[in-house]
């Protein structure tokens, strides 16, 4: 069964076609930047190795979802015969607010769940949900299947999602934490358990998400207890550009400093934050930074400091919330590749029971695998997320529940 995955955000639209059938493969992905600006670009490869990049006139998603389409069936490098291959289309959508917490067949509805969201996720369902209509449109009649990053999270309870404010905020307005990356923890926070050789229902799981945006669950027996975003991305881990926890009365200070209005001040905590911010290298990229930190920058290791300090704080309050640890397994751009976060997280952890293997988390791999010491109480893991086939995986079991 042929399914299509698509991540569609304000200026680009991200796709991935899946064969489900048998062994589950990819045959094409791609993706279609500055739609509607100057200078849309357009990548596309398949299993055959064909990647072709070329310059596109695309002024809106719809479009975009039409030149995907006619790539996917193209005779020379496209990997479809027709159209009427593909079953359905899984998209990730960021919010689903507390209605929807599993995937779900998109309908009027599910469309008006998402448009409820857009106060509280005002850059991603927008462009989420015109990816739905764009495929509506280009693909009549295949069924469409929202994944919500926030559904992962619902099983978290009131102690864990209440803020401490006003309860009639939570039950009339709905102010409360969601978390996002939710496919990600779901489907790495599975993957660790099958690395134990365990079933999820068995295991205690931390989940350290570390790309641009970062973000920790805590899960055990498979569902999500905790997590460390909270009504929005904001919330949490310090992050490439967003600064992450800290005290509410900074929000009015800063205001008064910058002399910012509300939409300004939204912008400044979730561009000019994190590690853009404490570094001052203007690059939010680790890469840059721990470069900059090995040639002596002071103010970039600090910066690093502060960034694994937060995450240690998080695992060690997680470890409590779930009274205990069977696994930690780190993902994402940052937590697949840089050893020397990971080391800078875990430095000084042995009496909590966490020993790192020093050759075993310097090694590059794709692979899922351990970089505990043999004698660590605590298994240590890396595990590459895969949130494009966890969507697929999502799509294809509520389609064949159909
Ligand atoms: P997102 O999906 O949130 O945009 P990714 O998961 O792709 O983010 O992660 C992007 C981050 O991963 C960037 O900050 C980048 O610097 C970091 N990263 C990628 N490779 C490395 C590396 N080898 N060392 C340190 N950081 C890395």
């Amino acid at each position: 069964m042929i399914i299509l995955v698509i991540n569609a955000g304000s200026s680009s639209v991200k796709f991935t076609c899946f064969d489900m059938s048998g062994e589950k493969k990819v045959l094409a992905g791609g993706l279609i930047e500055r739609i509607g600006i100057e200078g849309t670009s357009m990548k596309y490869t398949n299993n055959k190795g064909d990647v072709i990049k070329a310059e596109v006139a695309v002024k809106d998603a719809q479009e975009a979802v039409k030149l995907i389409s006619e790539n996917l069936i193209d005779p020379k490098h496209g990997v479809l015969k027709s159209l009427d291959e593909v079953k359905a289309i899984g998209h990730r959508v960021v919010h689903g607010g507390e209605k929807i917490t599993d995937p779900v067949l998109i309908d009027d509805s599910v469309k008006a769940t998402i448009r409820d969201c857009f106060s509280i996720a005002p850059l991603h369902n927008p462009p989420n949900l015109t990816g739905i209509e764009a495929c509506e449109a280009v693909f009549p009649g295949v069924p469409n299947v929202g994944v919500f990053d926030t559904a992962f999270h619902s099983t978290m309870p009131p102690h864990a999602f209440l803020y401490g404010i006003p309860y009639d905020l939570y039950e009339e307005h709905k102010i409360r934490r969601y978390g996002f990356h939710g496919t990600s923890h779901a489907y790495v926070s599975r993957q660790a358990a099958a690395l134990l050789g365990s079933k999820p229902e068995d295991v205690k799981v931390i989940v350290c998400h570390l790309g641009n945006g970062g973000s920790i669950s805590a899960v055990d027996g498979g569902k999500c207890q905790d997590t460390s975003m909270g009504l929005t991305p904001l919330e949490g881990l310090i992050m490439g550009t967003r600064c992450g926890d800290m005290d509410p009365a900074i929000v009015w200070n800063v205001m008064n400093i910058k002399k910012l209005d509300t939409a300004g001040i939204d912008s400044f905590f979730n561009k000019k934050c994190g590690m853009l911010g404490l570094a001052g290298i203007n690059s939010s990229d680790l890469r840059d930074i721990e470069e900059a930190h090995l040639a002596g920058n002071k103010q970039c290791t600090q910066a690093l400091e502060t960034y694994a300090y937060r995450i240690k704080k998080y695992i060690g309050a997680y470890m409590a919330a779930l009274g205990g640890l069977d696994i930690l397994a780190f993902t994402a751009g940052v937590g697949e590749n840089s050893n020397t976060m990971r080391e800078m997280v875990l430095k000084g952890m042995a009496g909590l029971g966490f020993k790192l293997d020093k050759d075993k988390n310097d090694v590059r791999s794709p692979e899922a695998r351990f970089i505990n010491a043999s004698d660590s109480r605590i298994k240590i893991a890396v595990i590459p997320t895969d949130e494009e086939q966890e969507i697929a995986g999502q799509t294809l079991a509520i389609v064949s529940k159909k």
